[in-house]
Protein backbone atom coordinates (compact mmCIF):
# COMPACT_ATOMS: atom_id res chain seq x y z
CA UNK A 1 0.00 0.00 0.00
CA UNK A 2 1.08 3.48 -0.82
CA UNK A 3 2.09 6.29 1.65
CA UNK A 4 2.41 9.96 1.71
CA UNK A 5 4.37 12.15 3.90
CA UNK A 6 3.67 15.77 3.80
CA UNK A 7 4.95 18.54 6.46
CA UNK A 8 3.00 22.26 6.89
CA UNK A 9 4.56 25.04 8.86
CA UNK A 10 3.12 27.13 11.41
CA UNK A 11 3.42 31.07 11.18
CA UNK A 12 3.41 34.06 12.85
CA UNK A 13 1.29 37.21 11.77
CA UNK A 14 3.82 40.18 11.68
CA UNK A 15 0.38 42.27 11.57
CA UNK A 16 -3.37 42.67 11.03
CA UNK A 17 -4.99 40.50 13.70
CA UNK A 18 -8.83 39.81 13.56
CA UNK A 19 -8.91 41.82 10.37
CA UNK A 20 -9.46 38.24 7.81
CA UNK A 21 -12.97 37.25 9.36
CA UNK A 22 -13.72 41.09 8.77
CA UNK A 23 -12.37 41.20 5.26
CA UNK A 24 -9.49 43.53 5.69
CA UNK A 25 -5.60 42.87 5.18
CA UNK A 26 -2.86 41.16 7.01
CA UNK A 27 0.75 39.89 7.09
CA UNK A 28 1.34 36.52 7.83
CA UNK A 29 5.08 34.35 7.17
CA UNK A 30 5.28 30.58 8.04
CA UNK A 31 8.12 28.95 10.17
CA UNK A 32 10.49 26.43 10.29
CA UNK A 33 8.29 24.43 12.87
CA UNK A 34 5.13 22.74 11.82
CA UNK A 35 3.34 19.33 11.71
CA UNK A 36 4.26 16.01 10.05
CA UNK A 37 1.41 14.01 8.82
CA UNK A 38 1.89 10.04 6.93
CA UNK A 39 -1.22 9.01 5.12
CA UNK A 40 -1.18 5.72 3.82
CA UNK A 41 -3.95 4.11 2.04
CA UNK A 42 -5.88 0.52 3.92
CA UNK A 43 -7.63 -1.73 2.22
CA UNK A 44 -10.50 -1.31 4.17
CA UNK A 45 -12.90 1.62 5.19
CA UNK A 46 -11.41 2.51 7.98
CA UNK A 47 -9.47 5.59 9.35
CA UNK A 48 -7.11 5.24 12.07
CA UNK A 49 -5.54 8.25 13.25
CA UNK A 50 -2.90 8.60 15.88
CA UNK A 51 -1.08 12.14 17.16
CA UNK A 52 2.36 11.88 18.98
CA UNK A 53 0.91 14.51 20.93
CA UNK A 54 -1.89 12.08 22.20
CA UNK A 55 -2.03 9.06 23.77
CA UNK A 56 -5.07 8.13 22.65
CA UNK A 57 -5.64 6.44 18.93
CA UNK A 58 -8.60 7.22 17.07
CA UNK A 59 -10.11 4.72 14.62
CA UNK A 60 -13.19 4.78 12.92
CA UNK A 61 -15.25 4.02 9.59
CA UNK A 62 -15.43 6.54 6.80
CA UNK A 63 -18.70 6.67 7.35
CA UNK A 64 -18.66 7.99 10.51
CA UNK A 65 -17.00 11.02 8.98
CA UNK A 66 -20.12 13.10 9.38
CA UNK A 67 -21.29 16.09 11.19
CA UNK A 68 -23.26 13.80 13.47
CA UNK A 69 -20.98 11.33 13.51
CA UNK A 70 -17.77 14.38 15.41
CA UNK A 71 -19.83 14.78 18.43
CA UNK A 72 -18.05 10.90 19.77
CA UNK A 73 -14.57 12.31 18.48
CA UNK A 74 -11.83 13.87 21.17
CA UNK A 75 -11.68 17.33 20.02
CA UNK A 76 -8.65 17.15 18.29
CA UNK A 77 -9.21 14.66 16.00
CA UNK A 78 -12.06 16.72 14.70
CA UNK A 79 -9.59 18.94 13.18
CA UNK A 80 -8.24 15.53 11.24
CA UNK A 81 -11.92 14.06 10.39
CA UNK A 82 -13.05 17.83 9.23
CA UNK A 83 -10.39 18.20 6.32
CA UNK A 84 -11.79 14.55 5.71
CA UNK A 85 -14.94 15.34 6.17
CA UNK A 86 -14.27 18.62 3.71
CA UNK A 87 -13.02 16.39 1.34
CA UNK A 88 -15.35 13.97 0.73
CA UNK A 89 -18.11 16.20 0.70
CA UNK A 90 -15.59 18.20 -2.37
CA UNK A 91 -15.77 14.71 -4.57
CA UNK A 92 -12.98 12.96 -3.26
CA UNK A 93 -12.95 9.37 -3.24
CA UNK A 94 -11.07 8.71 -0.21
CA UNK A 95 -10.15 4.76 0.75
CA UNK A 96 -9.11 3.90 4.14
CA UNK A 97 -6.78 5.63 6.14
CA UNK A 98 -4.14 5.50 8.53
CA UNK A 99 -2.55 9.03 9.56
CA UNK A 100 0.59 9.47 11.86
CA UNK A 101 0.77 13.02 12.78
CA UNK A 102 4.05 14.47 14.33
CA UNK A 103 4.38 18.39 15.18
CA UNK A 104 7.34 20.63 16.87
CA UNK A 105 4.45 23.49 16.47
CA UNK A 106 3.10 24.37 20.25
CA UNK A 107 -0.55 24.16 20.43
CA UNK A 108 -2.97 27.09 21.48
CA UNK A 109 0.12 29.32 21.32
CA UNK A 110 -0.86 31.58 18.55
CA UNK A 111 1.45 29.73 15.95
CA UNK A 112 -1.44 28.02 14.13
CA UNK A 113 -0.77 24.06 14.88
CA UNK A 114 -4.49 23.56 14.30
CA UNK A 115 -4.18 25.25 10.46
CA UNK A 116 -0.57 23.05 10.53
CA UNK A 117 -2.46 19.69 11.40
CA UNK A 118 -5.16 20.85 8.99
CA UNK A 119 -3.13 21.51 5.90
CA UNK A 120 -0.67 18.69 6.33
CA UNK A 121 -3.40 15.97 6.26
CA UNK A 122 -4.69 17.76 3.69
CA UNK A 123 -1.25 17.32 1.72
CA UNK A 124 -0.75 14.12 2.36
CA UNK A 125 -4.29 12.52 1.84
CA UNK A 126 -4.26 14.93 -1.75
CA UNK A 127 -0.98 13.25 -2.78
CA UNK A 128 -1.84 10.20 -1.83
CA UNK A 129 -4.83 10.21 -4.24
CA UNK A 130 -2.82 11.96 -7.53
CA UNK A 131 -4.52 14.98 -7.14
CA UNK A 132 -3.41 18.39 -8.00
CA UNK A 133 -1.56 20.18 -5.55
CA UNK A 134 0.51 22.72 -7.80
CA UNK A 135 0.43 26.27 -6.49
CA UNK A 136 -2.50 26.83 -8.10
CA UNK A 137 -5.10 24.21 -6.45
CA UNK A 138 -3.25 25.43 -3.14
CA UNK A 139 -6.08 28.12 -2.45
CA UNK A 140 -8.93 26.01 -2.96
CA UNK A 141 -7.20 23.42 -0.95
CA UNK A 142 -6.58 26.11 2.02
CA UNK A 143 -10.30 27.05 1.74
CA UNK A 144 -11.10 23.42 2.14
CA UNK A 145 -8.74 23.31 5.43
CA UNK A 146 -10.32 26.74 6.62
CA UNK A 147 -14.01 25.37 6.44
CA UNK A 148 -12.99 21.84 8.53
CA UNK A 149 -12.07 24.33 10.81
CA UNK A 150 -15.14 26.48 10.76
CA UNK A 151 -17.71 24.08 9.77
CA UNK A 152 -16.37 20.78 11.53
CA UNK A 153 -14.21 21.99 14.31
CA UNK A 154 -16.25 24.79 15.03
CA UNK A 155 -13.92 26.96 15.40
CA UNK A 156 -14.84 30.59 13.90
CA UNK A 157 -11.69 31.60 12.19
CA UNK A 158 -10.89 33.06 9.58
CA UNK A 159 -8.91 31.58 6.79
CA UNK A 160 -5.53 33.40 7.51
CA UNK A 161 -3.50 30.56 8.93
CA UNK A 162 -4.56 27.83 6.23
CA UNK A 163 -2.99 30.05 3.15
CA UNK A 164 0.06 31.08 4.53
CA UNK A 165 0.80 28.05 5.65
CA UNK A 166 -0.12 26.28 2.03
CA UNK A 167 1.45 29.04 -0.25
CA UNK A 168 4.68 30.70 1.80
CA UNK A 169 7.62 31.70 0.77
CA UNK A 170 10.71 31.74 2.28
CA UNK A 171 12.40 35.52 3.13
CA UNK A 172 8.69 36.56 1.97
CA UNK A 173 5.51 37.34 4.06
CA UNK A 174 1.65 36.51 2.38
CA UNK A 175 -0.19 39.83 2.01
CA UNK A 176 -3.92 38.54 2.26
CA UNK A 177 -6.77 41.19 1.12
CA UNK A 178 -9.64 38.87 2.55
CA UNK A 179 -11.92 41.53 1.31
CA UNK A 180 -11.31 39.70 -2.46
CA UNK A 181 -8.83 37.25 -0.93
CA UNK A 182 -6.00 38.16 -3.25
CA UNK A 183 -2.69 37.45 -1.87
CA UNK A 184 0.69 38.71 -2.92
CA UNK A 185 4.49 38.08 -1.97
CA UNK A 186 6.14 40.15 -0.53
CA UNK A 187 9.36 40.10 0.44
CA UNK A 188 10.39 40.32 3.89
CA UNK A 189 14.73 40.43 4.24
CA UNK A 190 14.53 40.28 8.03
CA UNK A 191 18.07 38.31 7.68
CA UNK A 192 19.28 40.60 5.33
CA UNK A 193 18.46 43.54 7.70
CA UNK A 194 20.08 41.63 10.93
CA UNK A 195 16.73 41.13 12.40
CA UNK A 196 14.58 38.08 13.80
CA UNK A 197 10.99 38.03 15.21
CA UNK A 198 11.12 36.88 19.00
CA UNK A 199 7.81 34.90 19.23
CA UNK A 200 7.44 34.46 23.36
CA UNK A 201 4.56 32.03 24.32
CA UNK A 202 2.75 33.19 27.17
CA UNK A 203 2.04 29.59 28.06
CA UNK A 204 -1.55 30.87 29.02
CA UNK A 205 -3.34 28.76 25.86
CA UNK A 206 -6.24 29.78 23.78
CA UNK A 207 -9.16 27.69 22.75
CA UNK A 208 -10.66 29.00 19.40
CA UNK A 209 -12.90 26.33 19.29
CA UNK A 210 -14.54 27.50 22.59
CA UNK A 211 -17.71 29.12 21.61
CA UNK A 212 -17.88 31.30 24.79
CA UNK A 213 -14.33 32.04 23.48
CA UNK A 214 -13.43 35.85 23.52
CA UNK A 215 -12.37 35.31 19.66
CA UNK A 216 -15.85 34.13 19.10
CA UNK A 217 -17.62 37.01 20.74
CA UNK A 218 -15.34 39.51 19.23
CA UNK A 219 -16.77 37.75 15.55
CA UNK A 220 -20.30 38.30 16.69
CA UNK A 221 -19.91 42.08 18.01
CA UNK A 222 -17.62 42.79 14.40
CA UNK A 223 -20.82 41.23 12.68
CA UNK A 224 -23.13 43.23 14.41
CA UNK A 225 -21.26 46.24 13.63
CA UNK A 226 -21.34 45.46 10.22
CA UNK A 227 -25.37 44.68 10.76
CA UNK A 228 -25.93 48.41 11.66
CA UNK A 229 -23.92 49.39 8.89
CA UNK A 230 -25.34 47.91 6.31
CA UNK A 231 -22.46 46.05 5.69
CA UNK A 232 -21.63 42.03 4.97
CA UNK A 233 -18.56 42.74 7.00
CA UNK A 234 -16.98 45.37 9.18
CA UNK A 235 -13.69 45.77 7.43
CA UNK A 236 -15.61 46.97 4.24
CA UNK A 237 -16.34 50.36 6.15
CA UNK A 238 -14.97 53.72 6.00
CA UNK A 239 -13.62 55.35 8.75
CA UNK A 240 -16.50 58.40 8.28
CA UNK A 241 -18.98 55.47 9.17
CA UNK A 242 -17.43 54.89 12.93
CA UNK A 243 -19.79 57.99 13.86
CA UNK A 244 -22.93 55.34 12.65
CA UNK A 245 -21.88 53.48 15.51
CA UNK A 246 -24.24 54.53 18.62
CA UNK A 247 -22.82 51.54 20.77
CA UNK A 248 -19.34 52.41 22.14
CA UNK A 249 -18.10 48.57 21.82
CA UNK A 250 -19.28 48.06 18.22
CA UNK A 251 -17.31 51.46 17.24
CA UNK A 252 -14.02 50.51 19.26
CA UNK A 253 -14.38 47.08 17.66
CA UNK A 254 -14.29 49.29 14.23
CA UNK A 255 -12.22 51.02 15.17
CA UNK A 256 -9.35 48.94 15.73
CA UNK A 257 -10.73 46.29 12.57
CA UNK A 258 -9.94 49.70 9.95
CA UNK A 259 -7.03 51.16 11.84
CA UNK A 260 -5.40 47.55 11.74
CA UNK A 261 -6.07 47.07 7.65
CA UNK A 262 -3.96 50.58 7.42
CA UNK A 263 -1.66 49.44 9.49
CA UNK A 264 -0.88 46.44 7.43
CA UNK A 265 -0.50 48.40 4.09
CA UNK A 266 1.97 50.75 6.08
CA UNK A 267 4.12 47.85 6.92
CA UNK A 268 3.90 47.17 3.60
CA UNK A 269 5.03 50.52 2.64
CA UNK A 270 7.89 50.64 5.35
CA UNK A 271 9.60 47.04 4.85
CA UNK A 272 9.89 48.16 1.30
CA UNK A 273 11.71 51.43 2.06
CA UNK A 274 14.26 49.30 4.59
CA UNK A 275 12.78 51.69 7.26
CA UNK A 276 12.41 48.84 9.82
CA UNK A 277 12.33 51.22 12.93
CA UNK A 278 8.67 52.35 11.20
CA UNK A 279 7.96 49.23 11.09
CA UNK A 280 8.36 48.37 15.07
CA UNK A 281 6.56 51.51 15.43
CA UNK A 282 3.58 50.08 13.75
CA UNK A 283 3.69 46.44 15.06
CA UNK A 284 3.87 48.20 18.81
CA UNK A 285 0.94 50.48 17.65
CA UNK A 286 -1.21 47.37 16.49
CA UNK A 287 -0.40 45.92 20.19
CA UNK A 288 -2.31 49.22 21.84
CA UNK A 289 -5.15 48.74 19.23
CA UNK A 290 -6.07 45.42 19.99
CA UNK A 291 -5.13 46.17 24.02
CA UNK A 292 -7.52 48.95 23.85
CA UNK A 293 -9.90 48.88 21.04
CA UNK A 294 -10.13 44.96 20.48
CA UNK A 295 -9.67 44.29 24.38
CA UNK A 296 -7.96 40.88 23.17
CA UNK A 297 -5.06 41.15 24.83
CA UNK A 298 -4.07 40.21 28.46
CA UNK A 299 -1.92 41.44 31.31
CA UNK A 300 1.28 38.83 30.86
CA UNK A 301 1.00 39.52 26.63
CA UNK A 302 1.11 43.55 27.77
CA UNK A 303 4.11 42.63 30.12
CA UNK A 304 5.36 40.57 27.42
CA UNK A 305 5.34 43.55 25.01
CA UNK A 306 6.36 46.85 27.04
CA UNK A 307 9.28 44.68 28.37
CA UNK A 308 10.29 43.69 24.98
CA UNK A 309 10.24 47.66 23.61
CA UNK A 310 11.90 48.97 26.56
CA UNK A 311 14.84 45.63 25.97
CA UNK A 312 15.88 47.19 22.84
CA UNK A 313 12.78 45.68 20.17
CA UNK A 314 12.14 48.08 18.03
CA UNK A 315 8.25 46.94 17.98
CA UNK A 316 6.15 44.22 19.74
CA UNK A 317 2.26 42.90 19.63
CA UNK A 318 0.67 40.07 20.82
CA UNK A 319 0.03 37.78 17.45
CA UNK A 320 -2.40 35.43 16.80
CA UNK A 321 -5.77 36.58 18.30
CA UNK A 322 -4.76 37.22 21.49
CA UNK A 323 -6.75 35.96 24.87
CA UNK A 324 -3.68 34.14 25.53
CA UNK A 325 -1.12 32.83 23.31
CA UNK A 326 2.39 34.46 21.99
CA UNK A 327 3.51 37.76 21.34
CA UNK A 328 6.34 39.11 18.45
CA UNK A 329 8.98 41.26 18.79
CA UNK A 330 10.98 42.90 16.05
CA UNK A 331 14.49 42.59 17.59
CA UNK A 332 18.08 42.77 16.38
CA UNK A 333 19.58 39.73 16.39
CA UNK A 334 22.30 40.74 18.32
CA UNK A 335 19.74 41.80 20.99
CA UNK A 336 17.97 38.93 20.86
CA UNK A 337 19.23 37.30 24.61
CA UNK A 338 18.84 40.32 25.95
CA UNK A 339 15.03 41.07 25.39
CA UNK A 340 14.43 37.24 26.13
CA UNK A 341 16.40 37.92 28.92
CA UNK A 342 14.44 40.77 30.08
CA UNK A 343 11.38 39.44 29.51
CA UNK A 344 11.76 36.28 31.95
CA UNK A 345 13.30 38.81 34.53
CA UNK A 346 9.93 40.82 34.40
CA UNK A 347 7.65 37.52 34.50
CA UNK A 348 9.65 36.43 37.25
CA UNK A 349 9.08 39.69 39.00
CA UNK A 350 5.35 39.50 38.43
CA UNK A 351 5.00 35.83 39.52
CA UNK A 352 4.10 34.36 35.63
CA UNK A 353 6.12 31.35 34.75
CA UNK A 354 8.41 32.07 32.28
CA UNK A 355 7.47 32.35 28.63
CA UNK A 356 9.07 29.96 26.06
CA UNK A 357 11.07 31.86 23.20
CA UNK A 358 11.77 31.31 19.91
CA UNK A 359 13.03 33.64 17.20
CA UNK A 360 11.74 32.68 13.82
CA UNK A 361 12.52 33.73 10.31
CA UNK A 362 10.11 33.33 7.05
CA UNK A 363 10.11 29.93 6.21
CA UNK A 364 8.81 27.52 3.13
CA UNK A 365 5.16 27.03 2.56
CA UNK A 366 3.71 23.14 3.21
CA UNK A 367 5.66 20.21 0.62
CA UNK A 368 4.91 16.82 0.40
CA UNK A 369 7.83 14.95 1.76
CA UNK A 370 9.73 15.34 5.09
CA UNK A 371 11.48 18.49 5.95
CA UNK A 372 15.15 18.24 5.57
P1 LIG B 1 -3.25 27.32 17.56
O1 LIG B 1 -3.72 27.03 16.15
O2 LIG B 1 -2.92 28.75 17.78
O3 LIG B 1 -2.14 26.42 17.99
P2 LIG B 1 -5.92 26.40 18.15
O4 LIG B 1 -6.77 26.46 19.37
O5 LIG B 1 -6.43 26.98 16.89
O6 LIG B 1 -4.48 27.01 18.52
O7 LIG B 1 -5.59 24.87 17.81
C1 LIG B 1 -5.02 24.01 18.78
C2 LIG B 1 -5.72 22.66 18.73
O8 LIG B 1 -5.37 21.96 17.50
C3 LIG B 1 -5.26 21.71 19.82
O9 LIG B 1 -6.01 21.93 21.00
C4 LIG B 1 -5.55 20.34 19.22
O10 LIG B 1 -6.92 20.01 19.33
C5 LIG B 1 -5.26 20.57 17.75
N1 LIG B 1 -3.86 20.18 17.42
C6 LIG B 1 -2.85 21.00 17.10
N2 LIG B 1 -1.71 20.31 16.88
C7 LIG B 1 -1.99 19.01 17.06
C8 LIG B 1 -1.25 17.77 16.97
N3 LIG B 1 0.06 17.74 16.66
N4 LIG B 1 -1.91 16.64 17.23
C9 LIG B 1 -3.21 16.64 17.55
N5 LIG B 1 -3.96 17.74 17.64
C10 LIG B 1 -3.38 18.92 17.42
MG1 LIG C 1 -5.49 27.78 15.26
Amino acid sequence: MSSVTAFAPGRVNLIGDHTDYNGGLCLPFAIALGTTTTARERGDDRVRVRSTAFREVWTGRLADLTLVGRAAMPGWVRYVAGVLWAARDEGWRLPGLDLVIDSDLPSGAGLSSSAALECSVALAVGSLLDRPLDPGSRQPLAALCSRAEREYVGAPTGGMDQLVSLLAKPDHALLIDFADTSLQHVPLPLRDAGLVLLVSDTGAAHDLADAGSGYAQRRTECDAAAAVLELPRLGLAWADDLSRLDDDVHRARARHVLSESARVEDTVTAVAAGDWDRVGTILSASHASLRGDYAASTPALDLAVATAVEAGALGARLTGGGFGGSSIALVPEERATAVQDAIDTAFAADGLRAPTHLTVLPAEGAAVGRPS
